[in-house]
């Protein structure tokens, strides 16, 4: 069985071909620019040299078109046809209150999707695109929706609920939802898989640590609590995410700086983390460049980011009793032996001992604490489009 994993944005739109027979990605991409000047294709076939398409799409069926006829091309293709797709993937980021798994996508189920954006105005409206586009293109091959959101439906009702009053839970839904859940469950899978124990019987802390970066505390297999939670701001100080604040300091500078509600959103959620403290950039490899030119805010931002990382494992640790797995991934995770490094710095009163030697290494499944280390530190790569499509694989079956 073939499946296509989708993962749609406003503007892009990621892929990968995958073989379930021996879970090869046969091929993957990036469709970027939709809808603007200068859309391309990124297109990468498994052994095969890499193409890039250039050419207008006006809309994401356009762009879903274009990766069909790149994955059947006879130079740079991986399959004869599109008759060999057995199934569709869809990352969908939002899934409320009303979808705890993976499911087929009917009518119905897209009516549920729909009804969701208004939690999601930014994220779920493309995915959709995503899907209708599919749709039209491959009326006859099933589709999954598998969420971001689904994995953390576990979470007790003291974990999710607001201190707000609780009318505002029964009438809009405002809660935690929790986000990355694809990627929290995967590496959490993973490391009990890693170190030979059931899952059910270990308390694992997972930092998915990218652009946008979350911290789970998963018991007995389940996300008991994690980081992000209405939305993807709260919690961590993220690339241009500022993670907790006060909320008075919104209608504070609204005040002094004369800005209107628009406008502190936006700073919050693209000026903001380690892009606002530094000046510099969101992007971890210019902050540690600048912090080795000696940079003072670079280096104040990099502090800020480790030091809730840390606070968040200390506290999901207290909220588990205790500590037997932690988990890095995502871009910064699996690339950043420092950040890896300055996070476990003080932790080895809860069993927490890194091995610097171990450490030093990336994007490679590896255990990165010392032999008497108590709690393991691990190392591992997420794959979100491989749960994606393993979810489509059983559900299609
Ligand atoms: P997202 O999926 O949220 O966009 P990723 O998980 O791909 O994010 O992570 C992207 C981030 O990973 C980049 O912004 C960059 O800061 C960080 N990153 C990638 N490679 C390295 C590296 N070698 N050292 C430090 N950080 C890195």
């Amino acid at each position: 069985m073939k499946v296509l994993v989708i993962n749609c944005g406003s503007s892009s739109l990621k892929y990968q071909l995958i073989d379930m027979k021996n879970e090869e990605v046969l091929a993957k991409g990036l469709a970027e620019r939709i809808g603007i000047e200068g859309a391309r294709v990124k297109h990468e076939p498994s052994g095969k040299e890499k193409v890039l398409i250039e050419k207008p799409m006006n809309d994401h069926k356009k762009a879903i078109e274009i990766v069909l006829n790149a994955l059947v091309d006879e130079n740079h293709g991986a399959i004869n046809s599109m008759d060999e797709i057995n199934a569709v993937g869809h990352r969908v980021v939002h899934g409320g209150e009303k979808f705890s798994e993976s499911v087929i996508i009917d009518e119905n189920v897209l009516h549920a999707i729909e009804e969701c954006s208004e939690l999601a105005p930014l994220h779920n409206p493309p995915n959709i695109m995503g899907i209708k586009a599919c749709q039209e293109l491959m009326p006859n091959t099933p589709m999954v929706a598998v969420f971001d959101t689904a994995f953390h439906q576990t979470m007790p009702k003291s974990s999710y609920i607001y201190p707000i009053p609780y009318e505002m839970y029964e009438k809009h839904g405002v809660r935690r939802y929790g986000f990355h859940g694809t990627s929290h469950k995967y590496v959490a899978n993973r490391a009990a898989d890693m170190i030979n124990k059931d899952i059910k019987d270990i308390k694992i802390v997972t930092c998915h640590l990218g652009n946008g970066a979350s911290v789970t505390a998963i018991k007995n297999g389940e996300s008991l609590e994690t980081s992000m939670g209405f939305t993807p701001l709260e919690g961590l100080a993220m690339g241009t995410r500022s993670g907790d604040i006060d909320p008075a300091i919104i209608e504070f500078l609204m005040e002094k700086e004369d800005m209107t509600i628009d406008q502190v959103n936006t700073m919050l959620n693209k000026k903001s983390g380690v892009l606002g403290i530094s000046g510099v950039s969101s992007d971890f490899r210019d902050i540690e460049d600048a912090v080795s030119e000696g940079n003072e805010r670079a280096q104040l931002a990099l502090d800020k980011f480790n030091i809730r990382v840390k606070k968040y494992i200390g506290a999901y640790a207290a909220i588990m009793g205790g500590i037997d797995v932690l988990v890095f991934t995502a871009g910064v995770g699996e690339n950043s032996p420092e950040t890896r490094e300055e996070i476990c710095e003080g932790l080895e009163f809860m069993g927490i001992n890194l091995d610097k030697e171990a450490n030093n290494i990336r994007g490679k499944e590896t255990v990165i604490s010392k032999k008497e280390s108590t709690a393991k530190v691990l190392l591992i790569p997420t794959n979100e489009e491989l749960m994606i499509a393993r979810d489509t694989k059983t559900l299609v079956k």
